[in-house]
């Protein structure tokens, strides 16, 4: 079957066509073989440089980071149409599943920790109260 020229020639991991516009090659930029090199760059960058990007890596306990990469391989992934679409999504409700565990565990902490120091505050309270 022919290529639409308007359209990418790479065909999907799924096999359905790339849709994307395509550039000078007739590949779009994320199956321009020719491009891989540029496109790791500027995925990598796209990642990692963002203030936000950065901020949020840095707010993220160690033991999500792992999550987070594996979160950002995915989105490459489904854009260069090497990742299903429905597999980065029980990737996401998983990720999603393990970040609220990681919540409740966190809240679980900082509350401990501010009952153990407001518990003698009140047990002095009430005893200055009995006498
Ligand atoms: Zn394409």
């Amino acid at each position: 079957m022919e290529t639409p020229p308007h359209m990418c020639q790479a065909p999907r991991a799924d096999g359905r066509p790339c849709t994307a516009r395509p550039l000078e090659s007739g590949y779009c930029f994320a199956h321009d073989p020719a491009l891989q090199e540029k496109r790791r760059a500027a995925y990598a960058q796209g990642g990692r440089n963002k203030a936000t990007v950065a901020r949020v890596q840095r707010a993220m306990p160690p033991t999500l980071r792992p999550v987070l990469d594996h979160l950002y391989s995915a989105l490459e992934e489904v854009h260069e149409g090497t990742l299903e679409p429905r597999q980065a999504s029980a990737l996401a409700s998983l990720a999603g599943a393990i970040a609220k565990l990681h919540e409740v565990a966190d809240l679980d902490a900082r509350l401990e920790a501010l009952t153990s120091v407001l518990e003698p505050e009140r047990a002095k309270a009430l005893a200055s109260r009995r006498r």
